[in-house]
């Protein structure tokens, strides 16, 4: 029996992966129809900060002309700074991070990083100078390691070492026999989204970029992964211009500003206390969350 699952098995994740990329590739011609191709100007020039100040200026964008993503978006990250965004599903909060990467340019308006139009950056100083850490975490049939030193190979042990400390990694790194130098992926070890998340943040502290992308996950987490992602998000934000897409109001606590986007408008904006006192949109997410015990955003 065993022998005829295992080329079954395989064959079924063959199919699902022809069919993923095959949808993939569909999607890209759609887009690459629908859109013209994001490349460096003329005269564009390298981003040069380190601590720097992004903003969105009344930003609006739309995926294909049929409907508007978002709307007249305004905010700024200060240098160091963490801004949250807020939102039910759908609502437009990962757009702001792929404009904000350039996947694709705004409609209307502008987005400066250090006063400067992204259009004027060279793509690969920007795109170099943000660490994303997304809400799908895929990872290398490699060790842990090597998931985490990915894109800098010059990175020595000891480095990665703390980053995964700083990632709060190290109790699941302790529990395994090979530590680091664990397998992980399709072939080794397969982690769950919180602890794939987490080596996303330790590479991310590695690469030590000018401006941090934090994309939450949705999956619910257990309390500990949940408190284990937020300590090591506390972390990695502590020192970096912080973009972060949230899910649960528990990762947003402590942001110097929260934006509410509804249906790609800002709605409301403040910190977690003042939004609270206001007694609007926020604090009613906030009383629901409460209620349930939950820790979604979206309704
Ligand atoms: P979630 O909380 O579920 O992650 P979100 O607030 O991050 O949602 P976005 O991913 O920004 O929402 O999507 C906003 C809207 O844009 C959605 O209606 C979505 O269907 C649409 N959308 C997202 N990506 C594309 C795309 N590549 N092409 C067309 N529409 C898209």
């Amino acid at each position: 029996m065993l022998q005829l699952f295992i080329p079954l098995n395989f064959l079924g994740f063959v199919y699902r992966e022809l069919k993923k990329s095959l949808a993939d590739t569909a999607r890209m011609f759609r887009l690459l129809d629908a859109r013209p191709a994001i490349h460096d100007a003329p005269d564009a020039r390298p981003l040069a900060a380190t601590r720097p100040r992004v903003a969105f200026e009344h930003v609006a964008f739309g995926y294909d002309g049929a409907r508007r993503i978002l709307d007249d978006v305004n905010l700024t990250i200060e240098p160091g700074r963490k801004l949250a965004v807020v939102g039910a599903s759908g609502a437009g909060k990962s757009t702001l991070a792929r404009l904000l990467f350039r996947f694709y340019d705004v409609d209307a308006g502008r987005i400066t990083v250090d006063g400067i139009d992204i259009r004027e950056l060279t793509l690969d100083s920007l795109r170099d100078a943000i660490g994303v850490v997304p809400q799908d975490t895929v990872l290398f049939n490699d060790t842990i390691e090597y998931n985490i030193a990915y894109g800098d190979p010059e990175a020595d042990a000891d480095a990665v070492a703390r980053a995964a400390s700083l990632a709060h990694l190290d109790d699941l790194i302790g529990r395994l026999p090979d530590g680091l130098a664990t397998q992980v992926g399709e072939r080794g070890l397969k982690l769950s989204g919180g602890e794939k998340q987490r080596i996303a943040i330790a590479r991310a502290m590695l690469k030590n970029p000018a401006i941090l992308v934090f994309d939450e996950a949705t999956a619910s987490l257990d309390s500990h992964a949940e408190g284990a992602i937020t300590g090591a998000l506390a972390e990695l934000a502590a020192d970096h211009t912080t973009l972060v897409i949230a899910h649960r109001l528990s990762t947003v606590v402590d942001a110097d500003e929260i934006l509410v986007l509804d249906e790609g408008r800002v709605i409301e904006r403040g910190t977690h206390a003042g939004l609270l006192a206001a007694d609007g949109a926020y604090a009613a997410m906030w009383r629901l969350q409460q209620r349930r015990g939950a820790v979604t955003t979206a309704s």
